[in-house]
């Protein structure tokens, strides 16, 4: 029986305005820095943190320390960039969160019905706080994982411990390699919420696994799929 979930938050629970809002004003803008296009540093920024990600640092998620280092291998002093940054372009275009498949019902509905909520995310809380807080999601969590806090990815057990033992855990989230190959290694039921688009399979590439060998133990393709699936485990 399973009584804690461990929730992913970008594209299980909402469609974070990093991607939607923060990515194209920052390519545009810092591309022309760079002189190169923008699909060229959307490439750099996506090799460099896969990158770091393969080898569990935490710095993978921390994309304007990436931008640095990307203008620092060009050469280009961070001066350039004055206040720009995905901190703060997040933060004024964190209005833009959408939240999916009326989460809060379904989170509500988990929390009546005894479940630990466990919102576990790879992305930084700096990042990160101002989507929950933006969401109304926050108040539905007994606790926050992020890798800042743990000091490590959600390839690591020690993340998921540090909401204490992985007894009776289920892991939930879209993303293949993150929340189903990683927790089920340690024990976890695996829930995938299936989304139209994949995330999962670059980081399968990246730490050398074929992504059509991870077999997520359920599978979603709506959260208010979850509290009657859950029932059943
Ligand atoms: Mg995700």
């Amino acid at each position: 029986m399973v009584s804690k979930l461990y929730i992913d938050l970008d594209s299980t629970l909402v469609i974070n305005p990093l991607e939607t809002y923060v990515r194209p004003r920052l390519y545009s803008r810092v591309s022309r820095l760079l002189g190169i296009s923008e699909e060229e540093l959307s490439r750099l920024l996506g090799s460099y943190h896969l990158k770091f990600a393969s080898a569990g640092d935490i710095r993978s998620y921390d994309w304007d320390y990436l931008l640095e280092e990307i203008l620092r291998d060009h050469g280009i002093d961070k001066s350039v960039l004055d206040d720009l940054s995905f901190e703060n372009l997040l933060r004024e275009g964190c209005s833009n969160t959408v939240v999916l498949d009326d989460a809060p019902m379904v989170l509500q509905r988990l929390k009546d019905r005894g479940y630990r909520l466990v919102l576990a995310t790879n992305g930084l809380w700096k990042y990160q706080e101002c989507v929950l807080k933006e969401s109304g999601l926050l108040p539905y969590f007994h606790s926050v994982i992020t890798p800042d806090k743990a000091g490590c990815l959600k390839s690591s057990r020690r993340f998921y411990e540090y909401d204490g033992d992985l007894n009776d855990s289920a892991s939930v989230g879209d993303n293949l390699v993150f929340d189903i190959y990683y927790p089920k290694s340690y024990g976890m039921v695996t829930i995938l919420v299936k989304r139209p688009w994949n995330v999962g399979s670059r980081y399968a590439e990246a730490i050398g696994i074929n992504p059509n060998d991870i077999r997520p133990d359920y599978v979603v393709t709506d959260l208010r799929s979850l509290p009657e699936l859950l029932e059943k485990i």
